[in-house]
C-alpha cells in the first residue's frame, strides 16, 4: 500500500463500555494496519438512551452528550489523524460546535427518541451547519431521510452510512435516484461488496468511501473487503483515502466574512 487509509466511520467514547470503544480500542484495533486516519463519532449512548422510546432528557443526559462530544476532540498523540464529528441530538446544540469538528453525525432508529423537525432549533442548527460547509453523516428512518435531504437541507453535503442499509435499504436509493446526486455520499461499513461493486458500478467512485462502524466492525477485516473487491488501484485509494480526504478539506472553514446567522 502506497497511501495511508482513513476509516470514514467509526465510534470512539468512554461512556459506552460495551463493546469498549476508547481510542485506546481502536488503535489497539488498528495497529500495524496502513489506517493511520479516522472519523471518530461519539457512541449513541453518550447521546441518549437508544433503548427507552419515552426517554426524557435530563440535566444528567445533557453533560453526557456534551462530554461524549468534547472526548472526540481530545484524541490527539496516538499517531492518527482524527477527524472529529460533533454527534447532534434533538436539543440542536450547534452553539457547542467547535471550529474542530470537521462534520456532523446524525442518528436515530425507528422506536428510539425522535428529532423534532418542525422546531425552529432544527432549521437554526442546519443554517449553522452550511454556514459552517460541513458534511452530515445521516442515519434516520426513511420517510426522514427523504424528508430531510430534499426538503430540509437539499443543499448539503449528505453521508447516507452503511450504503443505506440503516436508512431504509441500498436498493431503495437506487430506485429513487438518490445515489446520483452529487451532494449525497456514503461509506462502507459492514455494507455487503455486492452492493459496494453495484454502487461504484453505477454512480462512480468519488462519493464513495472506506468506512468500519468500530467497534460493531474491525477496521482491518472491513478495509480488507475493499481491498478485494475488483477496483483499479485509483478507485481503490478513492475510497480508502482519497475522498473523504477532499469532502473534509473544507469542511468547517467557512469563509471569513460568512454572515453570521440569525437564532
Ligand atoms: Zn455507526
Amino acid at each position: 500500500m502506497r497511501f495511508a487509509i482513513i476509516d470514514a466511520h467509526a465510534h470512539c467514547g468512554t461512556q459506552d463500555i460495551d463493546p469498549g470503544q476508547t481510542i485506546e480500542d481502536y488503535y489497539a484495533a488498528v495497529q500495524g494496519s496502513d489506517i493511520l486516519g479516522v472519523v471518530m463519532f461519539p457512541p449513541v449512548m453518550g447521546i441518549y438512551d437508544r433503548y427507552d422510546p419515552d426517554f426524557e432528557d435530563t440535566p444528567e443526559w445533557q453533560m453526557r452528550r456534551q462530554r461524549a462530544n468534547d472526548y472526540v476532540l481530545t484524541l490527539e498523540g496516538w499517531g492518527l489523524i482524527v477527524f472529529p464529528f460533533f454527534f447532534i441530538w434533538n436539543d440542536f446544540t450547534v452553539a457547542q460546535l467547535s471550529d474542530r469538528h470537521r462534520g456532523i453525525k446524525w442518528h436515530r432508529h425507528e422506536g428510539e427518541p425522535p428529532y423534532d423537525y418542525q422546531d425552529p432549533r432544527c432549521k437554526a442548527a442546519i443554517d449553522e451547519i452550511r454556514r459552517r460547509n460541513m458534511p452530515i453523516c445521516f442515519e434516520e428512518e426513511w420517510h426522514h431521510t427523504l424528508h430531510f435531504i430534499n426538503e430540509l437541507a437539499p443543499d448539503l453535503k449528505i453521508i447516507i452510512p452503511h450504503c443505506g442499509l440503516l436508512n431504509g435499504g441500498f436498493e431503495r436509493f437506487c430506485r429513487a435516484g438518490i445515489w446520483e446526486r452529487p451532494n449525497i455520499f456514503t461509506d462502507t461499513a459492514l455494507a455487503p461488496p455486492q452492493a459496494i461493486t453495484e454502487y461504484v458500478r453505477n454512480y462512480g467512485h468519488t462519493r464513495i468511501m472506506f468506512g468500519s462502524d468500530f467497534p460493531f466492525g474491525d477496521p482491518v477485516q472491513e478495509c480488507q473487503k475493499i481491498l478485494k473487491l475488483e477496483l483499479s488501484e485509483a478507485e481503490q485509494e478513492a475510497l480508502l483515502m482519497g475522498n473523504v480526504q477532499a469532502l473534509l478539506a473544507n469542511a468547517n472553514r467557512p469563509f471569513k466574512n460568512a454572515p453570521l446567522p440569525k437564532v
